[in-house]
């Protein structure tokens, strides 16, 4: 196993570090008080490459690793967990077309998707299926040489914004999850948009309900087999789960660096309060569990990259280890700062809100864990 990235992965890591010093950071907080889509920085992605950087080459995209993908991730995060949402969920929404869509579906919409032009959207939670993803009820009809689909899906990231879907819907009820089926959905009649959430944080990452009222998607749309959209959307999961891990990671990362430049500074009985032994192991904690987390995602991503048959588990605990230090160091970095790292002119405060969700999206961790724990007794 190598701990190291190679040389072109280390150049990437202080390109994208620069990039997101130079021009997300001056907007970061801006993008949270407004809570409004950051178009800027969805075209500073899209005019680096950033947007189409996991696509296939073939289909105009860098073709990139997941690996190579986590270091943009996490450097994003670093800075913006919002602009690394932007990052995370054009990758995690082209990934269904990518890996089951038929080459005519890939050469139609994977270019623009590349370009930036577009942005997509991964559209499996419904209000009565979450974890439950096999309990979809959003239902695609055939009539012909079309489906029809009608239902609605919620916490749509990118939802109203988005002119890509990969939808899952119920093709076969009686069969239950082994009858969802995946959807490749552009801009189509009766589709529209619900409920726009009003959020915790990632506050302007728009995450809305969509619905689909007798939508008419062709059948050469349709990703993959009949019945086959369950295990596309787990396939998409395990492919996804480190770059969600690699965002908190980037979160917990940029925490711990306030933390201690506030604790090298912050005086409290005559010395800085890095030096009280209180403090000072509170940092060593959290500057381990972040190095942890860290090996945990580069591990898995490097498994998705090599086709590893235990991809599930290690994805699995990489989400769920680095969201789980995400919250904690971010919350310990607000602990740390005090009364200051409460107030909204630091950005700990940010941190922490955007750490939360790194819990639940992509899969609770309670369902990591049953994720892990399955695999561990199969
Ligand atoms: C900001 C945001 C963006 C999102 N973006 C997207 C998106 O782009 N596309 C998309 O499809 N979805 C998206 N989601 C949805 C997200 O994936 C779901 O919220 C998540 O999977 C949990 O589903 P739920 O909210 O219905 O919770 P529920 O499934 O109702 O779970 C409620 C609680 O019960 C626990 N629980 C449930 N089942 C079990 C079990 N078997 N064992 C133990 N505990 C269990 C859960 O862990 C949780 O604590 C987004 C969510 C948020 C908050």
């Amino acid at each position: 196993m190598g701990f190291y990235l190679t040389p072109e992965q280390e150049a990437l890591r202080k390109e994208i570090r620069k990039l997101a010093e130079e021009k997300v950071a001056p907007r970061a907080a801006d993008i949270d008080r407004s809570g409004e889509y950051p178009w800027d920085i969805q075209k500073l992605l899209a005019s680096q490459g950033l947007l189409g950087y996991a696509i296939p080459e073939e289909y105009g995209g860098s073709g990139a690793d997941l690996l190579s993908c986590c270091v943009v991730g996490e450097e994003l995060a670093r800075i913006c967990a919002t602009t690394s949402l932007i990052f995370v969920v054009q990758k995690l929404a082209v990934y269904p077309i990518v890996i089951a869509g038929s080459e005519e579906t890939k050469h139609e919409y994977l270019p623009a998707a590349a370009r930036g032009e577009i942005l997509a959207a991964f559209c499996l939670t419904e209000r009565e299926s979450g974890s439950d993803a096999g309990a979809t009820r959003t239902m695609a009809r055939r009539a012909g040489d079309v489906y029809v689909i009608n239902g609605q899906k919620c916490f749509i990231t990118n939802g109203g914004l988005a002119k890509l879907h990969s939808v899952f819907c119920m093709t076969d009820p009686d069969k239950g999850y082994r009858g969802i089926s995946a959807f490749c959905v552009g801009e189509v009649e009766g589709l529209s948009v619900g409920k726009i959430e009003d959020k915790m944080g990632l506050r302007a990452a728009q995450v809305a309900e969509l619905v689909f009222d007798d939508c008419r998607v062709p059948v050469e749309n349709r990703l993959g087999e009949e019945g086959s959209g369950f295990v596309t959307a787990m396939k998409t999961l395990d492919n996804s789960r480190p770059l969600v891990g690699a965002q908190a990671l980037g979160i917990a990362q940029g925490a711990l660096e306030c933390a201690v430049d506030w604790a090298r500074e912050r005086q409290a009985f005559g010395r800085p309060i890095g030096t009280l032994q209180g403090v000072g192991f509170m940092l060593a904690d959290m500057a381990t569990e972040v190095e942890a987390a860290r090996l945990l995602v580069y591990k898995a991503a490097s498994m998705a990259d090599r086709k590893d048959p235990d991809l599930s588990i290690f994805s699995a605990m990489s989400k769920m280890k680095a969201s789980d230090t995400a919250m904690q160091v971010t919350t310990d970095a607000v602990q740390v700062m005090g009364g200051y790292g409460y107030m909204r002119d630091h950005p700990v405060e940010r941190m922490m809100r955007d750490a939360k969700v790194t819990q639940i999206y992509e899969g609770t961790n309670q369902v990591q864990r049953l994720v892990i724990s399955r695999a561990m007794l199969k």
